[in-house]
């Protein structure tokens, strides 16, 4: 037998299988998506996403406090309103007593060392369910959309948000962003994460039972890229950047690895963050209640493969339990 090379003998030993590993998954690179509704004392289990709630700002203490003594480190918030009333320009999303901005206050006064991130969106807020303002002809009205996206960034910083990830997809937003969070005198307060290459996925169904966001009409095609677009994807993440952002998104993760390995090389110099969705996440549950594979095992592996594609900061809803199956 003439065998060149064999690689087995480099991995034979559990620490050199170790070394194997270019970059360790650690908790610090879990971000938790939470959603915050706006009765208070909510605790409403989200069926499509097994373990997840609707959280009231009163829960939050004994919500989030065994988190934090495992090793949480960073949140971001969902707002899912309820009970208010919704209009055209979404204008309860930075209502001062609307769900964010009461959960950014009560989370830095709870727990002052946790990083607070805000997903940035109208869809949950405006009553035709859509990321901006619409022309009559139901099209997407791109410079009012970004202006008042813009606001609402600029509401979640002033509120105390360690970072804003507008999520809306609409043209010319980062750069919006950015010159308002430097006009508030919070450019250097304020990360700025762009979801940068957002793909119109099938993998966003349990997000929208939990957020009630759901478009009246149409889809969101229109502004999210389709998934066989590597290019589109490729020329947001690039825009993204000379925009200002600090941190490019791909979203969702698992089916889009290439991507996420084309934001690692396009932008090098940034922390790369990906967003293991909610479809992703229902989908790692139900093969393991299928018997496919061990629950455990899968998660670590889908949650790897980012890592190994250039991802640096993991949004998941696996986060709670990646904190008891880690050690740092
Ligand atoms: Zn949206």
């Amino acid at each position: 037998m003439d065998i060149s090379s064999i690689l087995q003998g480099g991995y034979q030993h559990p620490l050199s299988r170790s070394w194997q590993t270019r970059s360790a998954l650690t908790k610090s690179m879990f971000m938790y998506p939470i959603f915050i509704t706006d009765d208070p004392n909510a605790k409403v289990e989200i069926p499509s996403l097994p373990g997840q709630c609707r959280w009231g700002v009163n829960q939050l203490e004994a919500f989030l406090g065994p988190l934090v003594k495992k090793g949480l480190r960073s949140v971001i918030l969902f707002g899912v309103p309820l009970n208010c009333p919704k209009d055209a320009r979404g204008s309860p999303a930075d209502d001062p007593t609307g769900p964010v901005i009461l959960a950014i206050k009560k989370i830095r006064e709870l727990f002052p060392d946790i990083y607070i991130a805000c997903d940035v969106c109208l869809c949950e807020y405006t009553d035709h369910g859509h990321c901006g303002f619409l022309h009559e002809d139901g099209t997407i009205n791109t410079a009012p959309s970004v202006e008042r996206i813009a606001e609402v960034a600029v509401n979640y910083a002033k509120a105390g948000a360690h970072c804003v990830a507008p999520s809306d997809m609409m043209d010319g937003r980062i750069k919006a962003i950015k010159r308002g969070l430097i006009d508030a005198s919070l450019g250097n307060k304020c990360t700025l994460m762009s979801y940068s290459a957002k793909f119109a996925s099938a993998l966003y169904g349990p997000f929208r039972d939990a957020a009630g966001s759901a478009p009246s009409f149409g889809n969101r095609k229109c502004y999210q890229l389709p998934p066989t677009a590597k290019g589109l994807g490729r020329r947001a993440i690039q825009r993204d950047v000379v925009e200002g952002a600090d941190i490019i998104m791909v979203k969702p993760a698992l089916p889009y690895l290439d991507i996420i390995a084309d934001a690692a090389e396009l932008a090098p110099d940034h922390p790369i963050a990906c967003y293991q969705v909610s479809g992703e996440f229902a989908m790692v549950h139900a093969g393991a209640r299928a018997g496919v594979y061990d629950l455990r095992t899968m998660a670590f592996e889908s949650v790897e493969s980012m890592v190994r594609a250039g991802a640096t900061i993991i949004l998941s809803y696996f986060t709670p339990e990646f904190l008891n199956w880690l050690e740092a």
